[in-house]
């Protein structure tokens, strides 16, 4: 009997090592210390598609792609000679090379094995070549995801940008509707307020032909019968009636100028062209020559007393606009005085202004109508045989407001009245 025939029986742990090596799913791999294949499990035969026989006793460089195929003996070497491990001991993901020529990805742990003769290597291979291929899926997957997320969002930012864009014009847009329609109301209202004046003044225009035809026709008749009878008397002795006659007919031409001129003036104020034109004058002897004028219209016994100031006065002003306003307010207190009464013109200089009062000793205003006192054509009750407009003072109060001053009034009904007016001290040198 040969020494073969008595070997001993391997023990139980022998043949479970065995069943695993030759059942699991990964491959091992056994070489010596020159990289021959000493032996190899039926999974590790199957990654590289051989049968383990076909490999047996071959280099394990068989197994692997260049470069790694040429320098597999070097390390090797390198590695008993030096000890300095690359892949023992250490798993690694490296690339294998199937009979068919395929290479393939593997992870490959290498571990050593000393025997008490020599040196064995064990080498667990697994095939990761579904991983990686579920890995590069995974990846492009990803970089397709990440490539379409990219096209979205530049997509979105356009459409953010065409948003914020159409926004900026639409925002303008309304700005420019909005200034549009400001214009738009702003032109009503002028048009409106335009449209009111023009109201006001054909208003205006028609009471005044009313009035003008009533109040025209007696100074007119006046004239007319006048003038017949001082044709008439043509004798030297009746010179005292023909001379009453042509006071009454200058009297009435007066009448009617003085209603022209009311309505001259409101329509030029009405219309906005009155324009003050201030230049420089002593308001004293202003004062005077207005009072020289109204000395004219004076009735039998009524006399005018001004109390000026002391010394000259200079002022800068519309001389026409201050005239009509003194000229109207005196003419007032004289026409609605009796004969033998005083007018008082009193001037004053204060700190900011300059006052001027008109004071008679007339008929005075009813209470009831003093609030509509300055409105156009108003008169009051206690004046209808006394010829007038009732124009004047709604003309003073406007000229006045051209000269930046004011007017007010006391009244006592069958006493008098005093018409208190304020002119600003910047007008003044
Ligand atoms: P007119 O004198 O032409 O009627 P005014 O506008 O000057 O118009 O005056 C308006 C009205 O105010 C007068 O009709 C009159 O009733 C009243 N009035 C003005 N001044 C005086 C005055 N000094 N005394 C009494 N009433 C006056």
């Amino acid at each position: 009997m040969s020494e073969k025939d008595f070997e001993p029986l391997p023990s139980e742990e022998a043949i479970h090592l065995n069943a695993m090596f030759e059942a699991a799913i990964d491959g091992i791999i056994i070489i010596d210390h020159n990289g021959l294949i000493e032996r190899v499990n039926p999974a590790a035969a199957r990654i590289f598609g051989y049968t383990p026989s076909e490999i047996i006793g071959h280099n394990v460089r068989i197994l692997m792609p260049s470069p790694f195929r040429q320098e597999h003996d070097g390390y090797l070497r390198n590695y008993l000679s030096t000890g300095v491990r690359r892949i023992i001991g250490i798993g690694r993901e490296v690339k294998g090379l199937r009979k068919d020529g395929s290479i393939f990805p593997m992870r490959l742990a290498v571990s050593e094995v000393k025997l008490a003769d020599r040196i064995l290597f064990t080498g667990f291979i697994h095939d990761i070549t579904e991983i990686k291929e579920a890995q590069a899926e995974i990846q492009a997957l990803n970089s397709d995801l990440e490539k379409r997320v990219e096209e979205r969002t530049e997509k979105l930012a356009e459409v953010v940008n065409r948003l914020i864009a159409t926004n900026k014009a639409l925002e303008r847009e309304v700005r420019e509707r909005k200034s549009v329609e400001n214009a738009l109301r702003r032109q009503e209202k002028e048009l409106q307020s335009s449209l009111e004046k023009e109201k006001e003044l054909s208003e205006l225009k028609t009471r005044f032909v009313s009035m003008a035809s009533h109040e025209f026709r007696t100074p007119l008749s006046t004239i007319l019968s006048s003038v017949e009878l001082v044709e008439a008397y043509v004798k030297e002795s009746q010179q005292a009636k023909r001379q009453k006659h042509i006071d009454r007919i200058k009297e009435s031409v007066n009448n009617l100028n003085n209603i022209l001129n009311d309505f001259l003036s409101l329509s030029r104020l009405e219309e906005g062209r009155v324009i003050t034109e201030p230049e420089s004058f002593d308001f004293n002897a202003f004062c005077e020559q207005v009072l020289d004028e109204i000395r004219l219209m004076l009735k039998p016994g009524q006399n005018i007393h001004h109390e000026g100031l002391d010394e000259k006065l200079i002022v800068h002003l519309d001389k026409k606009i201050l005239k009509n306003i003194l000229i109207n307010l005196l003419s007032n207190a004289v026409k609605y005085s009796p004969e033998g009464s005083t007018v008082y013109c009193r001037v004053n200089k204060g700190e900011t202004y300059l006052q001027i009062d008109i004071e008679d000793e007339g008929i005075g205003i009813p209470e009831h109508d003093q609030q509509y006192l300055f409105t156009r054509f108003f008169r009051a009750h206690n004046v209808e045989n006394i010829k007038g407009t009732g124009l004047g003072l709604n003309i003073v109060r406007r000229y006045l407001d051209l000269l930046e001053g004011s007017i007010d009034f006391r009244s006592e009904l069958g006493k008098g009245s005093v018409f208190m007016v304020s002119i600003p001290l910047s007008g003044l040198e």
